[in-house]
Formats: structure tokens, sequence, C-alpha cells
């Protein structure tokens, strides 16, 4: 009764269930930060790329600005026009640079949005499997709860035929050795330590009346007859 109400408790402390659930919720814890990082990266590559459109408008606008007094005949020094032009060149250059690294940070936008979608849907897979495996817990639990329940009525039921002193002595050599308190006397062999019981031994319990509290020898425990016992 005592080992089957162990036996339950242990279940409960290991369930395999509990342990999945406990896998997989640190995933989850796993997959989240990820997602977190992907959130915060994609709002910095947001506002680089920000940043490197304002730069290429810029120098976009500069170079309109001599394009448009170059159309408009206004400069008519052959040294001025010449360096213009170079200038406007150069701004052709930059221009061009500028559009690479945008363009550059806008790939890694994309990807970034890209993980963040895959993690997105990686977390509700696992947000679903949590819940699953929670009540798959919770059900096992449940079940074994009310095992123990049961359990601990029977013994209850079992206990109150039991005299109090017997009783505190079965809890006592319970607790002392190893949650076994009981051995059955079985072939001459106390179960509890498996020693045989000495014949001197035998013929005091063969003699002795049926309800007297005997113990073993050997291991202490309370040792109980049965029609096997050899006597
Ligand atoms: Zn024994």
């Amino acid at each position: 009764m005592d080992a089957q109400l162990s036996q339950l408790d242990h279940r409960l402390e290991t369930l395999p269930e509990a342990v999945a659930l406990a896998e997989l919720v640190e995933r989850r814890e796993d997959v989240q930060t990820a997602s977190g990082r992907a959130m915060t990266e994609m709002a910095d590559l947001s506002r680089e790329q920000r940043k490197a459109d304002a730069d290429v408008e810029q120098v976009k606008s500069r170079r309109q600005r001599n394009q448009d007094r170059l159309d408009g005949g206004l400069v008519s020094d052959p040294k001025q026009l010449q360096a213009m032009q170079q200038e406007t060149q150069k701004l052709e250059r930059r221009i061009s640079d500028l559009e690479d690294a945008e363009l550059e940070v806008m790939e890694r936008l994309e990807q970034a949005q890209a993980d963040k979608e895959r993690l997105a849907a990686g977390l509700a897979t696992l947000d679903v499997q949590v819940s699953e495996h929670a009540s798959a817990r919770d059900d096992a639990t449940g079940q074994i709860s009310r095992q123990r329940f049961q359990a601990v009525a029977e013994r209850e039921l079992l206990v109150a035929d039991i005299p109090a002193d017997l009783l505190r002595l079965y809890d006592r050599l319970r607790a002392q050795l190893g949650g076994v308190a009981v051995g059955a006397l079985h072939q001459k062999r106390c179960e509890g330590c498996r020693l045989d019981v000495g014949g001197a031994e035998l013929a005091r319990i063969a003699a002795a009346p049926s309800d007297e509290v005997l113990r073993c020898e050997e291991c202490d425990r309370i040792l109980v007859r049965t029609h096997e016992s050899g006597l």
C-alpha cells in the first residue's frame, strides 16, 4: 500500500509529459529571444536605410543644382564650367556608391524580415505544442492524483483497524528501513532482508500467538506469517 503511494509520488515527480513540456517551454524561450533580436535588427536596419536614402537624395539634389546651373547657361567661364562638370562626375560616382550601400542595407533588412517571419511561425507552432503538452501533463497528473487519492483512502481504511502503537512502529520502521517496514516470512526466510530465520527463532514464532507482533532478528522488520512460512 505504502509502496504503491511512493511509486505514485515518484511517477508524479518524473512525469515524461512534464519533462517534455519543460523542454518545449525552454525551446520557445530561445525562439522568442531570437525573434526579439530579429526585430531589433529590423528596427536598426530600417533606420540605416532611411539614412542611406537621405544621403543619396542629398547628393542627387546637389547634382541637380549643378545641372540646373549648367543647363541655364549661368556658367560661362570655361574653367568654372570644367570644374563643375568634373564635380558632377564625382557626384555621379558618389551617388552610385551610396545607392550600392543602400541596396545592401535593404537586402539585409529583407533577410531580417524573413528571419522574423520564420521565427514568428516557429513561435506559433511552439505555442500550439506547449498548449498540447500542458494538457497532456495535466491529464497525466490528474490520473495519477486520482489513483493516489484512492490509495490514500484505501490506506486509511486499513489503518483504521491497526492498533495505534503498531502503526507507530510501522511508520518508524518504514522511515528507518528504506520505506519497507514489513517482511513476509516465506520458506523460513524474511522477505524484508532475504535472510533465513534460525531454527530456534522459527520454533518460537510457530508457538507465538497469532496476534503477536513478530520482528525479524536480522533486519528488525515486522515479520508476517503466511501459509508458506515453512513453520
Ligand atoms: Zn529480516
